[in-house]
């Protein structure tokens, strides 16, 4: 069976009917590359930022980051590489940044709520991605959008560091924006997210926890983190189908989407972009090549209409394996 995955390496991500994909990594710094290239993977799909800002004793300036960034883009040349804006808070704390405590952290000031309040740190982020993105294909994500408001006031700042790095003669690429999905009301109203992000990439890690209220590490609700009840995949296809409407990427970067029960039912709504730890890649490619899209289409309808957990993976069960 590895042997066969290896041999995937450089294969296409296709389905049994020739449907193509892409199968992107996540990553957390450039030491994961080699893992990432080992792997075959047609991109990166999630770069966590947090490690520039962890692990030191102060911000990272914006030549250390732009360094971090230009390294990984150009190793990859024209695949894309979505990088997340800073996701501090919550679990990840910073030793230079004093945030007050609170009862509910995951409900707290994190991710683009600290970087919209921290403009300064948010702007030196932007400039040293936006130089970065002359050296490859790269895109730029924000976390935790809950907000129509949020995204547009974070697209704002991107346009004015951008227009001031083009006012002083820096070469700049192309760059995608857009966000995660992973609080339930972006997922909701994704037909107004639609119109004003290039793609959606949905945080099933996040979302799952947010929609079910279960923390999956709190040992007496885990029962309730439940990836494939019908509540999050309903969530999800309407993610998906509300980017394709307006010609959108979809993608999805939380674990779910790497994982063999989700995959099938993914396949069959459609989602464009698949991104996950490097190791799962050249399996998920083999089991892409298994999956014939029609068939998923309907298997996808009938996971939709389901009406637990338990059934969903039974479904798949019967239908793939
Ligand atoms: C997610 O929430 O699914 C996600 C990918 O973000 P993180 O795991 O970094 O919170
Ligand atoms: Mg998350």
């Amino acid at each position: 069976q590895r042997i066969e995955w290896r041999r995937l390496k450089f294969a296409q991500s296709l389905t049994k009917d020739g449907v193509s994909h892409l199968i992107t990594a996540n990553i957390g710094t450039p030491d994961d590359l080699q893992a990432v290239i080992d792997n075959g993977a047609d991109g990166i799909g999630l770069f966590r930022s947090e490690f520039l800002y962890m692990n030191t004793d102060d911000w990272p300036t914006e030549d250390q980051q732009f360094e971090a960034y230009r390294s990984v883009v150009a190793k990859l040349s024209d695949q894309p590489v979505v990088v997340r804006t800073m996701d501090i808070g919550g679990d990840k704390g910073l030793p230079y940044l004093q945030l007050p405590n609170e009862m509910n952290p995951f409900m707290g000031y994190r991710a683009i709520r600290i970087s919209l309040t921290r403009k300064d740190i948010f702007r030196t982020q932007l400039r040293a991605l936006i130089r970065a993105s002359a050296f490859g294909n790269l895109w730029i994500m924000f976390p935790m959008i809950a907000t129509l408001a949020e995204f547009r006031q974070a697209k704002q700042v991107y346009l004015e560091e951008r227009q001031r790095l083009i006012d002083q003669g820096t070469s700049v690429g192309q760059i995608k924006i857009g966000i995660m999905v992973e609080v339930p009301a972006a997922a909701v109203l994704a037909d107004q997210f639609a119109k004003e992000v290039d793609f959606m990439s949905i945080g099933t890690n996040d979302l799952i926890g947010y929609t079910m209220a279960a923390d999956r590490t709190n040992e007496r609700v885990s029962y309730l983190y439940q990836p494939y009840n019908p509540a999050i995949l309903r969530l999800i296809k309407q993610v998906i189908d509300a980017c394709h409407q307006e010609g959108k990427v979809a993608a999805m970067c939380g674990e779910m989407a790497g994982d063999q029960i989700a995959v099938p039912i993914l396949v069959g709504m459609g989602l464009d972009e698949f991104s996950m730890s490097a190791t799962s890649i050249l399996k998920t490619r083999a089991l892409f090549r298994r999956l014939d899209s029609t068939k998923m289409a309907e298997l996808a309808q009938k996971a939709v209409e389901a009406e637990t957990n338990d059934d969903v993976i039974r479904l798949v069960d019967e239908t793939v394996f």
